[in-house]
């Protein structure tokens, strides 16, 4: 059971209605983040995670992207690309078509907050917001992982790689406390493993079935894929500047005050 200190948090992190998806953007441009294309091809780091064998690994990382495969009113995939070495995050803008989306476990160095269990920094141009590349680092220096036939659910790949997919693809944190995409995770949780109907609703409205991107309101008028061309990005027509780092606040394990032990 949850003591009154976890409702408190999540009544004030859930004043908005339910259906409170939101979408990623760029926090000075305003533009919403999105994929030209409706098939991201992933790879994973060939060591995933330390604390587990890595078939085991490897399963649920690739089940935490297929549940968003799953939304029956968008045709978004993410398609599995295997297993890689690479272990480069963020994206090479000298060699553009060398860059991948990875995932990969940090088992040293955790750069960034040491209380996320993972980011996802993601790059796109900031005027479109059309994305280019995402990343997610999980950290393996401050959690034990663990997946399905783990005998205990210490920090659950599946509930933490789901919500990273979501950034993955556009979404920003929901404040519906039931959805994939809300912001923090009590450690031992499994919930996050699918898709709550707020979730779906967000990838459909992004993604829709054989519709356009949704508009993005509130942000700077674009033609997702204008002039009828191949889905590049224009290269030569922008200074680096026009390429934003966006590092996505992860999902936070709440502080041990706010878990009940009992
Ligand atoms: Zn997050």
């Amino acid at each position: 059971m949850r003591q009154p200190a976890v409702w408190i948090l999540l009544a004030s992190l859930s004043a908005a209605p339910a259906g409170a998806f939101t979408r990623s953007r760029d926090p000075d441009t305003r533009a919403c983040l999105w994929w030209e294309t409706r098939q991201v091809r992933v790879l994973l780091n060939e060591a995933c995670s330390a604390d587990l064998p890595r078939a085991q690994c490897e399963t649920a990382v690739w089940a935490s992207l297929a549940i968003w495969n799953e939304a029956p009113c968008s045709d978004f995939q993410f398609l599995s690309g295997g297993l890689s070495s690479r272990t480069d995050v963020g994206f090479d803008e000298d060699h553009w078509d060398d860059n991948v989306n990875l995932i990969l476990w940090t088992e040293s160095s955790w750069r960034h907050d040491e209380t996320a269990i993972a980011m996802t920094t993601t790059t796109y141009d900031r005027h479109t917001g059309q994305v280019v590349d995402t990343d997610v680092e999980l950290n393996g220096l401050s959690y034990t992982f663990t997946a399905i036939e783990s005998p205990n659910v210490i920090v659950d790949i599946q509930n933490t790689l789901a919500h990273e997919a979501g950034h993955m693809l556009g979404l920003d944190h929901s404040s519906d406390p039931e959805a994939c995409m809300f912001a923090t995770a009590p450690e031992g949780e499994t919930k996050k493993r699918d898709l709550a109907q707020d979730d779906i609703d967000g990838v459909c409205h992004i993604y829709p079935t054989g519709q356009p991107i949704a508009a993005c309101p509130g942000g700077p008028a674009i033609d997702p894929g204008g002039d009828g061309g191949c889905g590049q990005m224009p290269r030569s027509s922008g200074p680096s500047a026009l390429i934003w780092l966006l590092a996505l606040g992860a999902i936070i394990l709440r502080s041990r005050t706010h878990v009940s032990d009992s």
